[in-house]
């Protein structure tokens, strides 16, 4: 493996650490080249829903690609991308109406960032202040680096980094101080709002009310602030509904959504807006179009593999499977609360956090030890500095998760306990 010319993303490849080599997927488990069956506690990094290799969406893709495999988007159409779009009209808050295709979360959220920016530039009103929330995270180029958290894993890239106004995380009980800031910034007449809606991700698994994300959309209305609903990882029931902000009954201006489009198993995104800020572009002028494009934007396969996924939400009993899931996860965690190296136990839908150890300062190098003693047990679990989480596919077994969670308990004995 040392001969590799491979640079990994989010991997320091001076520690030498091991690179398992997998070579294929069914479920819930990686089959890896060793022999070994790994659980994926983690939907490979929150994308896989229904389970790996999916037969109706692997289905999909392969006579998509045999049909038609890539066409220019611009200035023209095709029937996957057609079927698509109308499905998530009827799917999504009935105010999004428009559905822009993209590649990936982050360009999700670049092209609902440039949206705002046009939709206010296009009104005549000078307005380009972005508000973020403390925490926060929308991806990894330069413009979602921008409105995301500030740390080492951008250090480097802060001087490219635009300007935004931030607001504290909505903490049980602190709330008001959230909205106030929230106010502010909108009083002042920000462009938008970008939000993660109720679990924070990277920025730890952070979790917040329904009531909250509620309020925070009214006070954007009543400002005029355009509200972006960042539902990359959020979406396709990973909170326990369709959407999260379905849980505060709201519906955003902007919402992005990718992860879980395609069931998880090609890069697809959509970016879908409501009418006013389609119309903000809509001109006999052709200075006021929308400049955004990528070589793959809406790309066939793509798009009949997340109509495959849509086809599976709707034939398969998939609102049960997140139901059981939940359920599970919530006992599962309700048992884990009690071992005293574990605190914040929380939950939103499929997902459950917990931190571990006692304090924040020594935590640096908990992080790659437990995901070593993780991986020795064979379960895929990647910790977010002290925060161990489990977001599996919806079709993870019941001794599966068992495992899962015995595994955690064996690895932060075996790493944050006494010794
Ligand atoms: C993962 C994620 C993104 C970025 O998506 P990529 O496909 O990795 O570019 C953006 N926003 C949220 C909330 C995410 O979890």
């Amino acid at each position: 493996m040392t001969s590799s010319p491979v640079w990994h993303p989010f991997t320091q490849h001076g520690l030498g650490e091991p690179i398992p080599h997998v070579t294929h997927a069914q479920g819930a488990v990686l089959h890896t080249q060793d022999g070994a069956e790994v659980i994926d506690a983690i939907s490979s990094w929150w994308v896989t829903t229904h389970g790996h290799a999916h037969p109706r969406i692997a289905a999909a893709i392969a006579e998509q690609a045999s049909r038609l495999d890539q066409i220019i988007f611009a200035g023209w159409t095709h029937a996957p991308a057609e079927e698509l779009a109308a499905s998530l009209r009827t799917l999504m808050p009935e105010s999004l109406t428009r559905v822009f295709f993209s590649d990936s979360g982050s360009t999700s959220v670049e092209v609902a960032l440039k949206m705002a920016l046009g939709y206010w530039l296009h009104r005549g009103e000078a307005r380009h202040r972005i508000v973020v929330m403390d925490n926060g995270y929308h991806g990894d180029t330069i413009g979602t680096m921008s409105v995301g958290a500030r740390g080492a894993f951008n250090r480097a890239y802060e001087p490219l980094l635009f300007d935004v106004t931030s607001i504290p995380f909505p903490a049980e009980g602190s709330e008001q101080r959230t909205l106030d800031a929230l106010e502010r910034a909108c009083r002042d007449r920000a462009a938008a709002f970008i939000v993660e809606p109720l679990v924070l991700g990277a920025g730890g698994m952070l979790m917040y009310s329904p009531a909250t994300l509620a309020e925070m959309r009214r006070i954007c209305a009543e400002y005029g602030t355009l509200f972006i609903a960042d539902e990359v990882m959020t979406g396709w029931g990973r909170t326990g509904t369709m959407l999260a902000c379905e849980q505060a009954g709201i519906e955003p201006d902007i919402l992005c959504l990718s992860k879980g489009l395609t069931g998880g198993a090609i890069p697809l995104a959509v970016t879908m807006a409501s009418e006013p800020v389609f119309e903000a572009h809509l001109s006999d002028d052709r200075a006021r179009m929308f400049f955004h494009s990528s070589s793959y934007t809406a790309n066939p396969v793509a798009c009949a593999a997340a109509n495959a996924n849509i086809a599976i939400w709707q034939d398969e009993p998939v609102a049960e499977r997140i139901a059981t899931l939940a359920q599970r996860q919530s006992a599962q965690l309700t048992r884990l609360t009690s071992h005293p190296l574990v605190r914040n136990a929380r939950q939103a839908g499929t997902i459950t956090a917990v931190d571990v150890g006692e304090a924040d300062g020594y935590l640096s190098d908990l992080a790659p030890r437990l995901l070593a003693a993780f991986r020795a047990r064979n379960v895929l679990l990647r910790p977010l500095g002290n925060t161990v989480y489990v977001m599996p596919p919806y079709c993870i077994e019941e001794a599966q998760l068992d495992r899962v969670y015995a595994t955690i308990v064996e690895a932060i004995e075996e790493v944050a306990g006494p010794n």
